[in-house]
């Protein structure tokens, strides 16, 4: 099983800082190192400021560290403090207050056992990193259950950049089996851990765009990895689960037909500070509640104000 974590990625203790806005690429920043806390809150924060990119710009400490592309009339002012977008879902808050109030027993499988919270608490701040990416690539397509079982696996073997290369392929793939697509991931990991150790020093990159050029690294995944190992929230990390909701509640102009579009309209108009929080909140929802075949409508908060509650 993972490690018991303290809070989940809606709580990655992180400071808002203007860089990139856009769905495009993300690099490091400067920052605070007093606090040496856990990966997943003030640590991630801290140890995020490595960057491999030559791109740095600070900002003064606040609540959430995000990161995007500021606008030509943003640029030099308080860019955190935007206009409200043009366009935003009707009955937006209440839904979401609905949802988090569906939520408050934080008793979803993404609580306990999401890819975010396998890796090892005791190891080194770069292994836990490397620990994180690897268990979000074994997440894609793959039960939360599962991959937690072949995380344990890989964990009791000893798991960095240096033991997975020394490791066969049959023997990864036997350890990582069932999770989904278990052959390519095989490859993927072998290659992505190969760059890691070549490029950066056996530590993960601290941009998306250094992220997202890894093998078998997709944007949710990059998205992921940037708040949960660096504790910067580069994006809204857009799954499934994700994608299925925001569609059903309406939460987009017109209807997405995939996960990085949804993420794109959302981003257009869903308050930054609510980034880092959307994912694990919809994610659990969709397990629970908004399933998707037969979701539970008649238990859900929503339904009066759920477009898709009747034609489902
Ligand atoms: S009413 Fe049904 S479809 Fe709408 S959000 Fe709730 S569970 Fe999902």
């Amino acid at each position: 099983m993972c490690s018991p974590q303290e809070s989940s990625m809606n709580a990655v203790g992180v400071r808002m800082v203007t860089r990139s806005r856009s769905r495009g690429p993300a690099t490091g920043q400067q920052g605070s190192r007093e606090k040496p806390a856990p990966l997943r809150r003030e640590e991630a924060a801290a140890e995020g400021r490595k960057s491999y990119s030559p791109v740095k710009r600070q900002r003064k400490a606040q609540r959430l560290n995000v990161a995007y592309e500021a606008s030509e009339g943003e640029k030099g002012e308080g860019a955190e403090h935007l206009q409200s977008p043009a366009w935003e879902p009707q009955d937006w808050r209440q839904q979401l207050e609905n949802i988090r109030a569906m939520r408050s027993g934080k008793d979803a499988p993404v609580d306990q056992l999401g890819a975010e919270h396998c890796y090892d608490l005791s190891a080194p701040p770069k292994v836990r990193r490397y620990q994180v990416l690897l268990s979000l690539m074994l997440s894609s397509q793959t039960k939360d259950q599962v991959t937690a079982g072949a995380m344990q696996r890989l964990r009791a073997q000893g798991l960095t950049v240096d033991s997975i290369l020394q490791m066969d392929d049959s023997t990864l793939g036997t350890l990582i089996y069932p999770v989904g697509f278990w052959r390519n991931k095989v490859k993927y990991i072998k290659q992505t851990s190969a760059i890691l150790q070549q490029r950066y020093d056996g530590d993960i990159p601290a941009s998306l765009a250094e992220l997202v050029a890894l093998p078998g690294v997709g944007p949710k995944m990059a998205h992921l990895a940037m708040a949960v190992a660096w504790g910067t929230v580069s994006g809204i990390a857009v799954d499934t689960h994700v994608h299925r909701i925001v569609n059903r509640l309406r939460w987009t102009k017109k209807a997405t037909k995939s996960p990085e579009e949804t993420r794109r309209a959302l981003e257009e108009w869903l308050p930054r500070e609510l980034w880092s929080e959307i994912n694990g909140l919809l994610v659990g929802f969709g397990q629970q509640t908004c399933l998707p075949l037969r979701p539970r409508c008649q238990a859900c908060l929503n339904q009066a104000l759920c477009p898709a509650a009747h034609g489902l």
